[in-house]
């Protein structure tokens, strides 16, 4: 289960942010995460509540925005959205696909209180 190393690497990230700031409590942690990111965002969720314990962000809840998957489509010579990796362009159907976004997870925004 990679989300638990994603997860402690997130709250790495706030920890830093937290302690640039401190004495705050982190509030919310809003992630944003691609759709082609392989990320499960319920076992993300659930990760990060277990490692967030006895930290700064013991507190903090987790906001996940999904950033849709694109792709350039060689034939349509087009950005086209697709959800996964796998897909075929929508708009003719054809295989030559170059993901151009989507792939990414990253903290966005913290609020702190
Ligand atoms: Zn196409």
């Amino acid at each position: 289960m990679h989300e638990m190393s994603l997860a402690e690497g997130i709250l790495g990230v706030v920890q830093d942010a937290a302690r640039a700031h401190a004495p705050c409590a982190v509030r919310t942690v809003r992630l944003e995460i691609g759709a082609l990111a392989a990320v499960e965002c319920e076992a993300l969720r659930f990760a990060f509540d277990v490692v967030k314990r006895g930290s700064v962000a013991e507190g903090a809840a987790l906001d996940i925005v999904q950033v849709p998957g694109s792709a350039w489509c060689l034939q349509c010579s087009r950005t086209v959205a697709i959800a996964e990796r796998s897909d075929p362009c929508p708009h003719c159907g054809g295989w030559q696909l170059a993901v151009t976004g989507g792939t990414e997870m990253r903290v966005k925004e913290l609020e702190l209180a």
